[in-house]
C-alpha cells in the first residue's frame, strides 16, 4: 500500500479531503515511494482555524511554559536526529551525514527559543515625567504561516517556528511536496513535548495552499524560504493583503581567490562548497572569482579535488554526494553544462550522463567545472541549484567586487586572501547580506541572523537571532503615572502633552 503524508491540524493527523495528491520521490531509485495530500482552501482554513482558537490561549501561557515544552522538543529532537535525517535523505537524496548537519543547525534555532525569555525581556524608564514611567514589551502577531524549501526540510521550517511558538505565536507550516515527511515527524515531536493542539499545524500543498495563506485575513505574517520569482511573489502578495512577509530568495554566491590566498585550501573550500548536497543549497558557492595569475593553478587544484568526489545513494556512507532531487530539475542542471561550450566557456568537467550502478533509474548527475565562464552566460546569470561550478578569471580586486556586486543576487559570498586589509575591505564593500573570509560558506549560527540582499530576500528581517524575535512580535509602549495622592490634580490642559 502506498504510504500517504498527510496534513496535522489541532495536534493530530488529518487526512488529506480535496482528493489531489503528489509524488514523493526516492531521488536515488526514481521510485515513487509515497504520495502527498494537497490542501484546498478548506483545508488551509481549517488549519489556521485551529491556529486561531489555540492562539487564545497560547499567547497568554508564561515563558516558563513555553521554555519547559521547548526544551522537551529539544531533547525529542536530539534523540531522533538519526531517524529524521534519514527521512530527509529518503525524500531529498542528500547523503546521511549532511542530513545530520541540517538536523543539527535546526537545533540550533530551537536552542535559541529555549531561550526566549531573554530574547523578550522588555525595557522600562522610570521617572520619565513626574511620576512617569514608560514600559515597552513585545507581544505575538497571532497565526503566522511558513512555507519552505525541498533543500532543507527540517532545517528550514526550524528557522521559523521555535521562535515563532516561543514569541507566543501559533504556527502553520506549508512544507515542500517533494520531501514532506520531515515536517510531520517534527509536529509528532513537538506534541510528544507537550506543545497544546494547534499551537503548530501543517498543510501539505502546491500553489492552492501558499495563495491561500497569502490572503487569509486570520493570518498575520509569512515566513517564505525558496526561489525568487516565488519569494517575490510571496512577498508581493503577502504585502498587498496586509501581512508582515519575509520572503528568502534563491543565490549565485560568488568565492573571491585573491593571488595571496593558501590556494589548496581555497580548492578545498571551493569543492566543499561547490558540490556539497549536489550543490542544492542556497549557501553553495556556484561562482569562483580567481583574480590575477593564480587561475589555471586553482582550476586545476580544483578539478583534481572535484574528479575524487564519490557519488551514490544518500544511504550508502560511502558516498559523498547524492542525486538531485527531480529527474526534471537534474535535466535542466545538465542543459548549462552542454550548453557552456557554445556559450564561450571551457568544460574542464562534464557531469552530464552520470550514472550509478545497481540505480540507474536516479536522478544521478556527476561533477561539472567550467572555466572561463563569461558574465553574459547563463551558466554564471542564474541559479543552476546543482553540483556545476564556474570559474571566473578577473585582473584585479576592484574588478572582482564589481562583478560580485553588478549581480542580482546577493545571499553569501566569501574572500579567500591572507592579507586583513583586503579581507576587511571586502566585508565593508561587498554587497550581499553573509559574508566569509576564509569561509566558504558564512552560515550564521543561530544567535546572529541569517539572510541575503538584492533578489536574495525580500522583506525587512531577516530569520533567526534577533530578527527572528522582532518579525514574530509588535511592540507595545506604556506610559504610565500614578499620581501622589496628597497631589492636587492639574486640572484640564488642552495642550500637547510635555514632559517636565
Ligand atoms: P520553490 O520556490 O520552488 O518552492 C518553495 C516553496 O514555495 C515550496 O513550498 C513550494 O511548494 C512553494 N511554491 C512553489 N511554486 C509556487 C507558486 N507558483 N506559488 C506559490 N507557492 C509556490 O523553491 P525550491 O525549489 O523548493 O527550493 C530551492 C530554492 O530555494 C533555491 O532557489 C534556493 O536558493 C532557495 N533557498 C533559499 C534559501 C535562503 O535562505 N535564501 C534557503 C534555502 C533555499
Amino acid at each position: 500500500m502506498t504510504k500517504i503524508v498527510n496534513h496535522w491540524i489541532g495536534g493530530k493527523t488529518v487526512e488529506g479531503a480535496s482528493g489531489t495528491y503528489g509524488p514523493v520521490t526516492d531521488p536515488a531509485t526514481g521510485e515513487v515511494t509515497a504520495k502527498v495530500a494537497f490542501a484546498s482552501v478548506e483545508e488551509v482554513d481549517a488549519a489556521v482555524a485551529a491556529a486561531k482558537d489555540a492562539f487564545a490561549t497560547w499567547r497568554h501561557s508564561s515563558l516558563a511554559q513555553r521554555t519547559s515544552i521547548l526544551f522537551k522538543f529539544r531533547a525529542l529532537l536530539d534523540a531522533h536526529r538519526d531517524e529524521i535525517a534519514r527521512l530527509i535523505t529518503a525524500e531529498h537524496g542528500k547523503v546521511h551525514s549532511d542530513a545530520l548537519g541540517e538536523v543539527a543547525r535546526g537545533l540550533e534555532i530551537v536552542d535559541l527559543a529555549c531561550g526566549i525569555n531573554v530574547q523578550l525581556k522588555g525595557e522600562l524608564s522610570t521617572q520619565v515625567a513626574t511620576r512617569v514611567d514608560v514600559a515597552a514589551i513585545r507581544q505575538p502577531l497571532g497565526v503566522v504561516a511558513g512555507i519552505t524549501p525541498f533543500n532543507f526540510p527540517a532545517m528550514v521550517p526550524m528557522w521559523m517556528f521555535p521562535i515563532a511558538i516561543a514569541c507566543g505565536n501559533t504556527f502553520v507550516l506549508k512544507p515542500s511536496e517533494k520531501d514532506p515527511s520531515a515536517s510531520i515527524r517534527l509536529a509528532e515531536l513537538l506534541a510528544e513535548a507537550g506543545l497544546p493542539d494547534g499551537v503548530f499545524n501543517v498543510v501539505q500543498g502546491d500553489k492552492v495552499a501558499v495563495d491561500r495563506l497569502l490572503e487569509h485575513p486570520d493570518v498575520q505574517a509569512i515566513s517564505f524560504v525558496g526561489s525568487t520569482p516565488i519569494a517575490r511573489h510571496i512577498h508581493a502578495t503577502a504585502s498587498a493583503h496586509g501581512k508582515r512577509v519575509q520572503a528568502l530568495g534563491g543565490a549565485k554566491n560568488h568565492m573571491l581567490v585573491l593571488p595571496d590566498a593558501d590556494l589548496d585550501a581555497a580548492a578545498d573550500a571551493a569543492v566543499s562548497a561547490a558540490y556539497g548536497s549536489a550543490g542544492e543549497r542556497c549557501m553553495a558557492i556556484s561562482a569562483v572569482v580567481a583574480v590575477g595569475s593564480i587561475g589555471d593553478e586553482l582550476v586545476e587544484k580544483i578539478r583534481e579535488r572535484a574528479e575524487k568526489i564519490k557519488i551514490g545513494p544518500g544511504d550508502d556512507p560511502a558516498s559523498e554526494m547524492g542525486p538531485l532531487i527531480t529527474k526534471e530539475h537534474r535535466d535542466r542542471v545538465a542543459s548549462y553544462v552542454t550548453n557552456a561550450a557554445s556559450e564561450g566557456a571551457e568544460v574542464v568537467l562534464d557531469g552530464t550522463g552520470y550514472t550509478v550502478e545497481g540505480y540507474e533509474n536516479g536522478h544521478w548527475i556527476g561533477i561539472s567545472l567550467l572555466d572561463k565562464v563569461p558574465t553574459t552566460s547563463k551558466a554564471y546569470q542564474d541559479e543552476i541549484f546543482g553540483p556545476v561550478l564556474c570559474v571566473l578569471r578577473v585582473d584585479t580586486y576592484e574588478e572582482g567586487v564589481a562583478l560580485i556586486n553588478a549581480s542580482p543576487f546577493g545571499n553569501g559570498t566569501a574572500i579567500f586572501t591572507r592579507d586583513g586589509g583586503a579581507a576587511r575591505r571586502f566585508q565593508l564593500e561587498v554587497e550581499a547580506g553573509m559574508v566569509g573570509v576564509n569561509v566558504p560558506i558564512p552560515v550564521p549560527v543561530g544567535y546572529h541572523s541569517f539572510g541575503g540582499w538584492k533578489d536574495s530576500l525580500f522583506g525587512d528581517h531577516h530569520i533567526y537571532g534577533n530578527d527572528g524575535t522582532h518579525f514574530y512580535t509588535r511592540g507595545k509602549v506604556i506610559t504610565s503615572r500614578w499620581p501622589d495622592p496628597s497631589e492636587t490634580p492639574a486640572g484640564v490642559d488642552l495642550g500637547f502633552p510635555r514632559n517636565h
